[in-house]
């Protein structure tokens, strides 16, 4: 069957599913090979739990004519996810970035959603499997597609804007994140950048912030729509502030949103600047951003007794760390302790950048800071301020004898710390 073929059969599904635990009605079922199962063996369960057709790469699973058979069906999701991206011939917006894309293609969603049937990349769904599923997520009446693209090697993005073909691409910054698949940071730019060589190539529109100076070299040369401070920007950005929430002023007006860190402001500014390009009236984008609250523990505000938790422990690495600290110091209020934990996947640079860490909370101490986990452990020094805990248990254990009243906290850390878990221990 060729992939034509196989479209006509999706167009009769209502979805499309990989796992047979929230598998859909009258979805396609695609048996995709993890790690350590095969998921040809769950076919004739996805057929009895209502799926339309399953997709599999083993003749011994062909069980009726609802069985399609493939050679590989990971391959298949993929090249009919392009082949789908084609057939509906719609405008799309892809981004990528080391840090802030779920925050950014949300806000961009809100947005855009104001003039346009849109429809975005659900979660964090944002792998080769992901963006498949994101493009076959979109339909008919979808009149702009917004697609978070991940990546932690080299060539991956370069593989997912070949089945996207987006034809607006944003990068939301070029930072120290999985420094482990695309060995150090310039490997960060250049796994990044393939997002506009694709641009460059095919002629489509990238749009730039003009505060980042990777993103103005990277990009130079192509069709662009600008945002900065400077006159010349497409969206000029007269004042930024963040105390703690981020409060913009453009031209014709001002937003407040509910988004802590000054880093959110570059989030906000990117949503603003695209929902300018598409022509979204000036009042439906303040009203998008400020309504937006962000959730799955990133960067939220919280209050438990008398005080005020920044959580942002939905992850971790060394640029989100360095701009949450920042921004968290700079904060006019009293009291402040921080909660970080180690931060994750940076391979051999990962005992230099816990180091530098540590070391950057040397010569300060207006604060109370807590750092959990082995790698800050190996990094231990003597300040009164500062305490080191191996594990996260051994931190409950002193959380437990303490007390906090009118502190302001901020809890980060990767995802494997899991330090939302501090919540319940604050009282
Ligand atoms: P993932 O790689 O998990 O998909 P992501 O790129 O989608 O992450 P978000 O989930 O939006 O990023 O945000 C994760 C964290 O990154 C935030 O909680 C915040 O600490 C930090 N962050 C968000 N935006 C930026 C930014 N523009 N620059 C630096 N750090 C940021
Ligand atoms: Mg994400």
């Amino acid at each position: 069957m060729n992939i034509q073929d196989i479209h006509n059969l999706f167009l009769q599904c209502k979805s499309v599913s990989i796992d047979t635990r929230k598998i859909e009605k009258d979805s396609m079922f695609f048996a995709i090979k993890g790690e350590n199962f095969d998921a040809n063996t769950f076919a004739a369960k996805a057929l009895e739990l209502g799926a339309l057709f399953v997709v599999v790469d083993n003749a011994s699973y062909v069980i009726d004519q609802r069985t399609i058979l493939v050679e590989n069906s990971l391959e298949t999701l993929q090249e009919l996810a392009k082949f789908h991206r084609a057939y509906l011939k719609l405008p799309i917006i892809a981004l990528t970035g080391s840090n802030g894309k779920t925050t950014t293609k949300e806000l961009i969603n809100v947005v855009i959603a104001k003039k346009y049937k849109t429809k975005a990349t659900v979660g964090n769904l944002n792998n080769h499997i992901g963006v498949p599923l994101t493009l076959l997520s979109f339909a008919k009446e979808t009149e702009i597609g917004i697609v978070e693209m991940g990546a932690n090697h080299k060539k991956e993005i370069e593989f997912l804007c070949e089945i996207a073909q987006p034809d607006y691409g944003y990068i939301t910054n070029f930072g120290k994140a999985h420094l482990e698949g695309f060995g150090g940071v310039q490997g960060v730019i250049e796994g990044k950048s393939e997002m506009y060589q694709y641009l460059a190539k095919n002629d489509k529109l990238v749009f730039v912030n003009l505060e980042d100076p990777i993103q103005i070299e990277k990009s130079a040369g192509i069709k662009s729509f600008t945002f900065g401070n400077n006159a010349a920007a497409d969206l000029k950005i007269k004042s930024i502030k963040a105390n703690p929430f981020v409060v913009i002023d453009y031209d014709n007006f001002s937003v407040e949103s509910h988004l802590i860190g000054l880093y959110n402001a570059n989030n906000i500014n990117a949503a603003v600047a695209i929902g300018n390009y598409f022509k979204v009236e000036d009042q439906d984008i303040k009203q998008a951003i400020e309504t937006y609250i962000p959730e799955n523990n990133r960067s939220q505000l919280l209050r438990i007794g008398s005080n005020q938790i920044i959580l942002d422990a939905y992850n971790a690495n060394p640029s989100s760390m360095a701009v949450a600290i920042t921004n968290f110091l700079q904060l006019e209020n009293q009291n402040k302790v921080m909660i970080l934990g180690d931060m994750f996947e940076l391979g051999d640079e990962s005992q230099q950048e816990h180091k530098l860490l540590v070391d950057s909370l040397l010569d300060q101490d207006k604060f109370i800071c807590y750092l959990i986990g082995k790698s800050f452990y190996e990094n231990k020094v003597a300040k009164d301020n500062i305490q080191f805990f191996e594990t996260f248990d051994d931190f409950v254990e002193h959380l437990k004898t303490m007390h906090f009243d009118e502190n302001t906290i901020l809890v980060k850390g990767s995802r494997g710390m899991a330090l939302e878990r501090t919540l319940e221990y604050i009282k």
